[in-house]
């Protein structure tokens, strides 16, 4: 087992290993001293791994209550929010209990918002059985629901007080979720190690789990210790994200989000190629790798479409707009770049990467 220790706002360790959750009764001794535990989780995930949660807990002399919400993104909203706060409270949970979120981003999200607010916060350990969950949501404290407005427009910073990655909750995730995660795996090396690029390149999706998990969260370990409330460099791990959302949002969320960054990144590199500001093997380099790992690179949507829905980005000001650039494999900059020639930037992108495709 690899253990990685998050030293923000509060400490705390996270395990990458196997037979997690089959031992989190005695992991869950280890950081609340309640004898009640509420397990948060959804439709598809309880079915698969609920029974073993709830063996460890209960041979650990928990006792256990659950609240199963519906996979998918709809779920992440203000309602079954309220909901949960108020069975936690029918369940008569204190503040010296725990809730576990056994999930992937949306159980995690949604569960962690509940954690930072329930009688003003309750220990919550993060279970994460996604890929995208293990590598990135359940790691540095950001919780959120949904609002119709939009996403994750209600949340707070909470730093949960554990995270349990299980490698062997992978082996049921469907290909395409597998995929999404691998995205934003990419999207680490290309901001911040070469060398685990290298190693990607090389092995593709068969890559080294445990390795691979463990580089993932030791990097954004760093970032969130640097900049937990995201107001410097934190904002590099939108890597691809801006023209990732302006992709979700103009397909109405039927490109998934690890679809889109993919698209995204291979986009703002070909900008960054053709500008010079990385070189023309650093663009082919990320192209090759997102098409290796079976990740598209293009879209259908034109540049004025893209930014239409970019200049609503909520971290936008008035007349700039943060774009994260590579400028190598393995480093990235912070670039505030002008709305007025935002469109343009991007259209040279696409006319680059389209024209660098093989045929
Ligand atoms: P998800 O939670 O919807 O999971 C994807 C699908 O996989 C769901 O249908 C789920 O039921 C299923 N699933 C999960 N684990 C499984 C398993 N082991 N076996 C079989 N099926 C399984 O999606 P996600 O990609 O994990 O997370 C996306 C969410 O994460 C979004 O809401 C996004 O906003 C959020 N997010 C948050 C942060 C953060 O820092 N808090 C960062 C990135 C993304």
């Amino acid at each position: 087992m690899n253990t990685v220790t998050v030293d923000a706002s509060r400490k705390y360790q996270i395990h990458i290993g196997v037979n997690l959750l089959q031992e989190i009764g005695t992991y869950i001794r280890s950081i609340a001293k309640g004898t009640r535990v509420a397990v948060i989780s959804d439709s598809n995930v309880w079915p698969l791994y609920g029974g073993a949660v709830l063996q460890s807990l209960e041979c650990c002399n928990y006792s256990v209550c659950s609240y199963v919400i519906s996979a998918g993104e709809k779920s992440k909203n203000g309602e079954n929010y309220l909901k949960i706060l108020d069975y936690l409270s029918q369940m008569e949970l204190t503040r010296a209990d725990c809730i576990i979120a056994l999930g992937g981003g949306v159980v995690g999200d949604l569960a962690g918002f509940v954690a930072a607010t329930y009688m003003r916060g309750i220990a919550f350990v993060q279970v994460p059985t996604t890929l995208l969950a293990m590598v990135d949501s359940s790691v540095g404290g950001k919780t959120a629901i949904d609002l119709p407005a939009g996403k994750n427009l209600a949340g707070a910073f909470y730093q949960p007080s554990l995270v349990l990655c299980d490698l062997d909750a992978l082996n049921s995730l469907p290909n395409d979720v597998f995929l999404d995660g691998c995205a934003e795996v990419i999207k680490y090396s290309i901001l911040f190690d070469a060398q685990l690029f290298d190693h990607l390149s090389k092995y593709g999706p068969d890559f080294d789990r445990k390795y691979v998990i463990t580089r993932c969260v030791e990097l954004k370990r760093d970032v969130v210790n640097r900049d937990e409330r995201d107001l410097g460099d934190r904002q590099l791990l939108n890597l691809g994200h801006t023209i990732g959302h302006s992709i979700e949002a103009n397909s109405s969320f039927s490109i998934s989000h690890g679809k889109a960054v993919a698209i995204g990144t291979n986009i703002i590199a070909a900008s960054a190629a053709s500008c010079g500001i990385c070189d023309v093997t650093v663009h082919q380099k990320i192209r090759e790798i997102l098409s290796a790992f079976g990740l598209p690179v293009e879209t259908s949507y034109c540049a004025e479409e893209l930014v239409t829905v970019m200049l609503r980005d909520k971290k936008r000001s008035n007349d700039a707009i943060n774009l994260i650039l590579p400028k190598e494999i393995g480093k990235c900059i912070i670039c505030p770049y002008p709305i007025q020639t935002l469109e343009s930037f991007i259209k040279a992108g696409q006319d680059y990467a389209s024209h660098r495709l093989p045929r």
